[in-house]
């Protein structure tokens, strides 16, 4: 079959067996109910295909097409990018069992050239490979990949919650995510911020952090903002994303971002780690029963009543668990599916290894969302700096 006759002589034998159509009757059948199967490999695809096809490789057809389409007596129509391809994609399914099949003459080349309805891929095959598990969650799929892909995260702090947070978030597929932290890494950090690694202590986090992300998956663009929060940038790093996530290790910092998740309508997952225990909760500002951050917290306690973790310690693992569980909530709240965690307070013990929740109501009287609520950034920081001062 190398030589070029035989190979010429060969496919005007297939001919004869195996129908062709021109590309616009293609398009007439398909409105009719006919299926058409584009047969190139996920790679050629990926920059466009005729409207309404459904993409299965040449390699897969004999595999998977039983699971598309059982019915024998469908009609089917094989295309592929000159018309070759799939000829030998008809036969196959002839003798498979398929009654009416056709193969599309000239393939897709005559089939754009003659301007007939294409569409863009909505996924291309490093994708398709990458993502395999999850889009075959119905939950997910095509469709909610390319959420996902569209979607942005902003991660407040690189370290013990935003680390596990952003790596899940990244091979989710994610398709931006913002580090927003000023600190580096320490040794000391690295039992529990594992997006970090020894050789990179002394690095700013986010750098670091976008490391670990960009070898995870190099699809997702990842934004290094080595600030830290205060309130003549809270606004300005936050606005434009979807979703933030709430991994702050100080109360100035989650008392602005609760008052930025207010003014910007941005739902922010809240999660709080400390020794053998933490919480989770979701305040979503879009929704008009869901409680705020001040709901949960009105006032920001005593410097003295509120250690952080390198006061009070905390076992590496929890944070962890936490960070997940906030990952777990953006996925659900950027994929519009489940039940948020929103008007519900979730306390995890690891020593006892036990869930509790706990309602949690919207405030009529809360500083942060009440009727008399202020969210002027200079107000709270200034909020935050006599509580902290004690
Ligand atoms: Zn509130």
């Amino acid at each position: 079959m190398n030589d070029p006759l035989n190979r010429e002589a060969w496919l005007a034998e297939l001919r004869q067996r195996v129908p062709e159509i021109r590309p616009d009757q293609a398009l007439a059948r398909q409105a009719q109910g006919a299926l058409l199967l584009d047969v190139r490999e996920d790679i050629e695809r990926a920059e466009g295909m005729p409207a309404g096809a459904i993409g299965l490789s040449r390699g897969f057809l004999e595999l998977r097409i039983e699971q598309l389409e059982p019915d024998r007596a469908r009609p089917l129509l094989t295309l592929c990018g000159s018309g070759q391809r799939s000829l030998l994609a008809a036969e196959a399914l002839q003798r498979m069992g398929y009654r009416d099949v056709h193969s599309v003459a000239g393939g897709y080349a005559r089939w754009k050239m003659e301007g007939l309805p294409v569409e863009m891929a909505v996924l291309d095959g490093d994708a398709t490979e990458r993502y395999a598990r999850q889009l075959r969650l119905p939950q997910v799929g095509e469709a909610g990949q390319a959420k996902l892909a569209a979607a942005s995260v902003a991660l407040l702090g690189a370290g013990g919650l935003g680390a596990p947070a952003a790596m899940y978030l990244a091979a989710a597929g994610v398709g931006r995510l913002t580090l927003i932290d000023d600190d580096v890494v320490e040794r000391s950090n690295l039992h529990r911020q594992v997006i970090h690694a020894d050789a990179r202590v002394g690095m700013a986090k986010v750098d670091s952090a976008r490391m670990t992300l960009a070898a995870l998956n190099p699809r997702v663009q990842v934004e290094a903002q080595r600030e830290r929060l205060h309130a003549g940038n809270v606004e300005a790093l936050l606005a434009g994303h979807d979703v933030v996530i709430d991994g702050a290790d100080n109360f100035p910092t989650r008392y602005l971002l609760a008052a930025a998740s207010r003014r910007l309508k941005l739902p922010l997952i809240y999660g709080a780690v400390e020794r053998f225990r933490g919480q989770l909760s979701v305040f979503d500002p879009r929704r008009a029963d869901s409680p705020c951050y001040r709901c949960l917290f009105p006032e920001p306690p005593a410097a003295a009543d509120a250690p952080n973790c390198s006061e009070a310690g905390v076992l590496g693992v929890v944070p962890g668990i936490i960070g997940l569980l906030q990952a777990t909530e953006a996925l659900k709240l950027l994929l519009g599916i489940g039940e948020t965690m929103v008007g519900r307070l979730l306390s995890f013990d690891a020593l006892e290894m036990r869930f509790r929740e706990t309602r949690l109501r919207r405030d009529p009287t809360c500083p942060g969302c009440g009727l008399e609520a202020s969210n002027d950034y200079a107000d709270i920081a200034q909020l935050c700096a006599a509580g902290s001062s004690e």
